[in-house]
């Protein structure tokens, strides 16, 4: 007789002391919906959508765009799936979406502000979004990239609004962004931080560009006193404030950012298991004793080192 081995089942991101921490993954396509649940995904926090039109000479259609963030939404019912307006330029060109050459893409016509500038295509992103969200369970956010400031964010969120989304937010990439937070956290549904581009920016590295690959650290201690300024405006305001970046990843680190304030963490679905090991074994206070020794570090290595140094009683 064969026996039935049941896996074990996987729990929901939780600190030791029953804090509930979402841990979400990040996708680039709606075919990669399966495996996150498999893994434990409780929902999507980033979902990348010009990584579906790489390759279009012409910027994509309603339908065409429903079918896709359908499919995606259909995956989740019941769950938050968080989808990013196309994130155009820099090291990800999209040719209906970018199309003068510019010195420093980077510091260019990306993110929102391509997408301002060509409303339209704005627009049918997020109708497409509306359709798919009537069309199925899952409970969609919708956020822009690359916002600047308060106004920007309200800018995206009446016009999400308008045109029929439920929850609207702004990424807190650029660090103009997370110095006037608490403006942002006031007209945003929410704030995720991609600490891919806040390190970037902030440290005045391109993430591209293999000879300053070391600034690229996003347990710099100026990273992280950004990150503990939009931790704390959210909490003022009542607003989550997730992390999307690759930060969220390194199982310290994802401590030292629910310590910061991050309300849910999201990431690459393969790092899943080793992060809701990690917050398995601190409390939300031991949490914040890890993040208060980073913020003191000088460097990234120190902040890295001071977090490490602060012993766990579950650990
Ligand atoms: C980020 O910048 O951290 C982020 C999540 O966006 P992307 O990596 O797609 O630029
Ligand atoms: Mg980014």
């Amino acid at each position: 007789r064969r026996l039935e081995v049941a896996a074990a089942p996987l729990t929901n991101g939780v600190l030791a002391d029953g804090t509930l921490v979402p841990l979400l993954a990040n996708l680039g396509s709606p075919k990669e919906a399966a495996n996150a649940v498999e893994l434990g995904a409780e929902g999507v926090g980033l979902f990348r959508t010009e990584f579906l039109f790489l390759d279009s000479k012409t910027a994509p259609t309603v339908e065409e765009q429903e079918k896709q963030y359908t499919e995606l939404l259909a995956a989740f019912p019941g769950k938050k799936v968080v989808v990013r307006a196309l994130d155009a330029g820099a090291d990800k060109p999209l040719s209906f979406l970018n199309a003068a050459k510019e010195e420093n893409p980077a510091l260019g016509l990306r993110g929102l502000r391509a997408l301002r500038a060509s409303e339209q295509i704005l627009r049918d992103q997020l109708t497409a979004l509306v359709n798919a969200q009537n069309a199925t369970e899952a409970d969609l956010w919708v956020m822009a990239p690359m916002v600047a400031d308060a106004p920007e964010a309200e800018y995206f969120v009446a016009l999400g609004k308008e045109l029929g989304l439920k929850t609207v937010g702004a990424m807190a990439e650029i660090p103009s962004l997370a110095l006037v937070a608490d403006q942002v956290a006031e007209v945003s549904d929410f704030v995720s931080i991609g600490t891919n581009d806040l390190t970037q920016y902030t440290m005045a590295a391109d993430r591209m560009l293999g000879s300053v690959a070391s600034y690229q650290d996003p347990w710099h201690p100026a990273v992280l006193r950004l990150i503990k300024m939009l931790g704390d405006a959210g909490a003022a305001a009542g607003k989550p404030v997730g992390v999307c970046g690759e930060a969220a990843a390194d199982p310290l680190l994802a401590v030292v950012l629910v310590g910061l304030g991050a309300t849910t963490l999201s990431m690459t679905p393969a790092a899943l298991v080793d992060v809701r090991a990690e917050l398995a074994g601190v409390t939300l206070d031991e949490a914040r004793a890890k993040a208060a020794a980073a913020l003191g570090g000088r460097s990234a290595d120190e902040a890295r080192a001071a977090a490490s140094a602060v012993v766990a009683a579950g650990a």
